[in-house]
């Protein structure tokens, strides 16, 4: 019989559909915003990544549009054509100051720099060192490698101690790779404790800091500013489209670094370049950053106050030191029906259930924003008061 070419398609979707693992796509009706509308109903916004609300500032938005006015609506080329333009290299000048660094890189998205740029800093004969909690999109650029990989457990310096001694020996060189702020659980990597170590082996240390460029650190400058050990990591990679409301991929580092990974990433080298408006939302935001404290101030203030209350009536919040804050109820299905209660009620919070989590762990993960008003926060914690005791969470 002629195969149909089609038919996993329909199949294997089908099967995703049986199992409650396929993704159900809620639509937004404005903006992301704090109070924003979600398939037909106003919701207060707890599970978007717009941090400090930058994508729905004056400044980025004029910005934005008078990029686009100017220079129009596209870049017509990648970069090493004739894709790249003054407003590109401005960003990439005015971020590695914000950084501390002696230059930066910016890439289309965080997926494109990890999945680029990783497999370019080992080869076969080297040792690829990863948290086992590491970001999808590292896993990708690893599995690009032809190099030997090594995980160490969540956050133990003593385990990756005992891998690098493990591999000392035997290879030419050494890549550390862990997330800043690991995206399901909001806490922090050891990173001055591991570029300690990295140091000790001579090994290269490379960090995905995609929740906390604009979240942790002095004004939001993230993880190597958190730590004071700025341009110490060879490393900081990070994206646009979270905290700072855009989008696009970044790297800081080394000038060394940059000439490098603009010579050999294929992301970087085959894919066209952010347009007008892309650029000049960036560069605003970086300026917003440096000038309006405020935002990075508001949004620690609610995750304080937020986190304080979800945890004195009962509820376990994990481990988390950012403002990414789970609600871990246990059992996915309990998970899911919070979800959807919780919505019924005006917020959105999306469940995290098996296998992104532990079966047990099932969580709502909340990422606060610097734009909720605390009376936003009280309506949300006294709806996850009454929903909690209801579910008999707490
Ligand atoms: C979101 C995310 C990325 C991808 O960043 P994009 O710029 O959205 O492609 C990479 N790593 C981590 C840890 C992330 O959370």
């Amino acid at each position: 019989m002629k195969r149909n070419p089609n038919a996993f398609l329909k199949d294997e979707y089908n099967e995703l559909v049986k199992n409650n693992f396929d993704w159900k796509l809620r639509i937004l009706e404005t903006g992301s915003q704090p109070h924003s509308v979600v398939d037909g109903k106003e919701v207060l916004m707890l599970c978007s990544n717009n941090y400090l609300n930058l994508s729905n500032h004056p400044k980025l938005i004029k910005v934005a549009v008078e990029a686009a006015k100017k220079f129009g609506a596209g870049s017509g080329s990648v970069r090493a054509i004739a894709g790249t333009m003054k407003l590109h290299m401005e960003v990439e000048k005015r971020l590695a100051k914000f950084k501390g660094t002696e230059a930066s890189l910016i890439y289309q998205t965080g997926f494109a720099a990890n999945s680029g740029l990783i497999p370019q800093l080992a080869d076969k004969g080297d040792i690829i060192v990863s948290d086992e909690l590491n970001h999808g999109s590292i896993i990708d650029g690893v599995r690009l490698t032809k190099a030997d990989r090594a995980v160490y457990k969540h956050r133990d310096l003593g385990d990756l101690e005992k891998v690098l001694k493990e591999a000392d020996k035997k290879y030419r060189r050494i890549l550390i790779i862990t997330d800043g702020v690991f995206s399901m659980d909001g806490d922090i990597a050891p990173m001055d404790k591991i570029v300690d170590i990295a140091n000790e082996f001579g090994a290269m240390t490379y960090v995905d800091d995609a929740h906390g460029e604009g979240v942790i650190g002095p004004d939001g400058r993230g993880i190597g500013a958190h730590f004071g050990i700025e341009g110490k990591i060879d490393v900081e990679m990070g994206t646009f489209s979270k905290a700072y409301g855009v989008v696009g991929g970044l790297i800081a580092g080394s000038r060394d670094l940059v000439n490098f990974a603009f010579n050999k990433s294929r992301t970087w080298l085959l894919s066209g370049s952010h347009p007008p408006a892309v650029a000049g939302a960036q560069l605003a935001a970086i300026d917003v950053l440096e000038n309006e404290p405020q935002h990075v101030k508001n949004l620690w203030d609610n995750t304080k106050y937020f986190k304080k209350e979800l945890n004195s009536m009962g509820f376990d919040t994990g481990k988390s030191e950012t403002p990414i804050t789970p609600v871990i109820v246990g059992e996915s299905s309990k998970a899911k029906e919070l979800s959807n209660r919780l919505y019924d009620e005006g917020i959105f919070a999306l469940p995290i259930v098996f296998p992104m989590v532990a079966r047990d762990k099932a969580r709502i993960r909340t990422m606060m924003n610097a734009g909720l008003k605390k009376k936003d926060l009280d309506f949300a914690l006294e709806k996850f008061e009454s929903l909690g005791k209801k579910l008999h969470i707490i």
